[in-house]
């Protein structure tokens, strides 16, 4: 009895187990010709000034629309690009992807501030990191000021002198620099000040449940003041809310981001937003 028990639990889980590493291999193959059959593309969130409510920037966030299994998020596949080292084409299809439409956008005569393009760790390590950058901007044609990488607390915080030289590097092109999902990693303060950073992102894990949420509202609240005393600026992502809002704005937070204004958008839907909410 025990055997036949063993046999069914092992029949149980080990093709579950195979499917999820199959999952993973399938993915990573049909992930190869994602970009030349075009089943990337970006959606874009609005980020807002909460003072004015003025459109000061909006964040590309990349999407797979996979030919059987539908929309797939960026969760599910950005790990597995890291991986594999496919990051480094989509990144740049992304970086180039995003420029585009910007500098497409101000031609039109729409407002939106900065583009925000979300860039990780490998990509950010590449020795030619810069060059890209500076290719990017030249292709494109955009302004400088007007791209915003994101990256990671995890990402900075990690060897550090070749990190400094890096962002010196893209201070130096003219780009702007955030750090995305701030509090969840772990920050040197000591670096911190030394960085020639312009935005620090409050993670939404904090912006939620404001002021009610007291571990939250303690941690917003140092945030907003340790950013503007190192003369950042300070963003709070997945606002949902009113109050989160009504809170931040008390607070003194600069900007924000979420479901409350807007989801990501899709191209037309976020050029719409743009013409109907915001001009020149
Ligand atoms: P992130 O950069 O922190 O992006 C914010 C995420 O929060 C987005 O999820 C966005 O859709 C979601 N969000 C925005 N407002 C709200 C809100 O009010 N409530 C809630 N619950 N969620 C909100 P998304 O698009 O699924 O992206 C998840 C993560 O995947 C991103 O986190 C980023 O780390 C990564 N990612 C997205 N696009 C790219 C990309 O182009 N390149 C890279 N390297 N990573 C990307
Ligand atoms: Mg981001
Ligand atoms: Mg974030
Ligand atoms: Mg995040």
């Amino acid at each position: 009895v025990a055997k036949e028990l063993g046999r069914n639990r092992y029949q149980f889980y080990a093709p579950e187990m195979n499917m999820r590493a199959l999952d993973r291999l399938t993915l990573e193959s049909d992930l190869h010709r994602a970009i030349e059959r075009n089943e990337l593309f970006l959606m874009y969130q609005p980020q807002l000034d909460l003072k004015t409510e003025n459109v000061v920037g909006l964040e590309a966030l990349v999407r797979w629309r996979h030919p059987s299994r539908g929309l797939i998020s960026p969760g599910q596949f950005i790990p597995i690009a890291e991986d594999c080292g496919l990051i480094i084409p989509i990144g740049n299809w992304i970086l180039e992807s995003a420029c585009t439409r910007r500098a497409y956008w101000a031609s039109q005569g729409l407002t939106t501030g900065s583009m925000a393009v979300n860039i990780s760790a490998h990509q950010f390590r590449q020795a030619d990191f810069c060059d890209r950058i500076n290719d990017v901007l030249l292709r494109t044609g955009l302004r400088p000021d007007l791209l915003e990488l994101e990256v990671t607390e995890g990402v900075i915080m990690q060897g550090i002198d070749q990190v400094l030289n890096k962002l010196n590097l893209l201070r130096e092109l003219g780009v702007t620099l955030a750090i995305d999902d701030f509090g969840t990693g772990y920050s040197s303060l000591n670096y911190l000040k030394q960085f020639p950073l312009h935005c620090l992102k409050i993670d939404q894990s904090f912006t939620r449940g404001l002021p009610n949420d007291q571990g939250n509202e303690a941690i917003a609240k140092a945030i907003i003041q340790m950013g503007h005393s190192l003369g950042l600026k300070v963003l709070a992502e997945g606002i949902e809310t009113k109050e989160e809002e009504n809170h931040l704005k008390a607070l003194g937070c600069d900007a924000g981001q979420g479901y409350l204004y807007a989801k990501p958008l899709s191209t037309g839907d976020c050029e719409e937003y743009l013409r109907v909410t915001h001009r020149d």
